[in-house]
């Protein structure tokens, strides 16, 4: 296991800050049932503070425990997937503090696909808060040295797993006080209604007027203008670089996923004056994808 750990367990105990990787993106973690590391986070991050965090848990019993209700339907989802990149957002008790969760009455929980997430939750002894570990509306760090790039001395310490698989944040998915889908990703809905029925789109409740908190439409952006296109069509002006699904970039959702962020950064350093991107397919396993360069997009 990474030697850090036990060092790092001790910043989280002590309030401090710990990035470290999760299957989705690296996250910037303190204790989630201590206030003044979650306004730690806010502030390394510059995270507006009506933002909620996802709180990672290393157990069942321990995501049952910080839940006020914990329906039937958390219960199979949970027992189908997790460990992995689904957040489920249901009423908190009170020993998580208002601050984490941007005064809502409800807290996502997620279980984390990644033996160094666990192994720092488990040896911590509490909850983790964690959003993505970079500069609020950035890029998402895939990598140790992502996270060193963003936030820098921001962290008291970056445990470094390598790079994470899955690429994408979680889905997330509100269940009080019916199944509300509030962000796509690499767990369809597909895959959500399977188990548990019909679930509600936000989108399709609400355009635009009322997006979920912290669903900023600007978000997971590189610094280099980004545009969505169709059939190869760039701008004609200026250097930039283009990418393709099935070309220069996987052609399946999965590779794609797991490939994304990291191309990005790498073309974010490279100067171009745009980086252009091909609209992945109108499908449900792409829909993650979709949603996360829609809002990298430059509008
Ligand atoms: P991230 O921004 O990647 O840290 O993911 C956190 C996102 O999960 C937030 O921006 C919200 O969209 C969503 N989220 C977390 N907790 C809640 C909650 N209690 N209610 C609604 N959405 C939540
Ligand atoms: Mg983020």
């Amino acid at each position: 296991m990474n030697p850090d750990l036990d060092k790092a367990a001790a910043l989280i105990r002590s309030g401090r800050l710990v990035a470290f990787p999760t299957e989705t993106v690296y996250g910037l973690g303190a204790d989630a049932l201590n206030p003044e590391a979650v306004a730690r986070i806010f502030a390394a991050k510059g995270r507006p503070a009506s933002s909620p965090l996802i709180v990672h848990v290393s157990s069942l019993q321990m995501a049952r425990s910080l839940a006020a209700e914990w329906p039937q339907t958390a219960e199979l989802l949970a027992a189908r997937h997790w460990p992995g990149p689904l957040t489920l957002v249901v009423p908190k008790q009170p020993q998580i503090p208002d601050a984490a969760t941007a005064g809502l009455p409800t807290v996502g929980l997620r279980m984390p696909a990644h033996p160094l997430a666990l192994a720092l939750i488990e040896a911590a002894g509490t909850p983790i808060a964690a959003p993505s570990a970079n500069r609020f509306t950035q890029l998402s760090p895939t990598s140790a040295e992502h996270v060193r790039k963003s936030l820098g001395d921001r962290v008291d310490l970056i445990l470094d797993g390598g790079s994470t698989p899955v690429g994408i944040e979680s889905t997330v998915l509100a269940l009080t006080p019916k199944p509300t889908l509030l962000r796509p990703g690499m767990i369809s809905l597909e895959e959500i209604e399977a188990l548990i029925g019909n679930v509600e789109l936000l989108s399709a409740l609400n355009p635009e007027a009322h997006p979920a908190p912290g669903l900023h439409a600007r978000h997971y952006s590189p610094r280099t203008p980004l545009l969505l296109v169709r059939d190869g069509q760039l701008p004609a002006t200026g250097r930039g670089a283009y990418l393709s699904s099935g070309a220069n970039m996987p052609d399946n959702p999965r590779d794609y996923a797991s490939a994304l962020y990291s191309t990005l950064h790498r073309l974010d350093e490279a100067g171009y004056d745009w980086i252009a991107v091909e609209e992945p397919p109108d499908q449900a396993s792409w829909a993650g994808i979709r949603d996360r360069l829609k809002r990298a997009a430059t509008p």
